[in-house]
């Protein structure tokens, strides 16, 4: 976006259209899934220092690690994957379940 304005409430991703910049009018994409970039600085922080914490990680439709934060997961943590695709967690993760999220979760309610 133009403005580089950062918009932080998800209520925005529910108006039923592309949400559009009150500034610059710019459609605001969704970061960083669209931008292909690094997540902001603060944020990055936080997800280190929740992994340093772990004991348990559910990785769910994630094509890849994005960043190093994964390495940094507390030694023992069990990791459980969600995916009906092949990707590169499939070696490392302790349980993997081939199937849609929307399917697993659909179990658990
Ligand atoms: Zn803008």
């Amino acid at each position: 976006m133009k403005c580089g304005k950062q918009y932080d409430d998800v209520k925005i991703w529910n108006t039923g259209k592309a949400p559009r910049c009150q500034s610059c009018n710019g459609v605001i994409l969704s970061h960083p899934v669209y931008s292909h970039v690094g997540i902001y600085e603060s944020d990055y922080q936080k997800a280190n220092d929740w992994m340093s914490r772990t004991e348990l990680v559910l990785i769910v439709g994630s094509k890849g690690m994005y960043g190093t934060y994964f390495n940094r997961r507390k030694q023992g943590t069990r990791l459980v994957q969600i995916n009906p695709q092949s990707t590169q967690f499939d070696d490392v993760v302790d349980l993997n379940i081939v199937k849609e999220s929307d399917e697993v979760f659909e179990l658990l309610s």
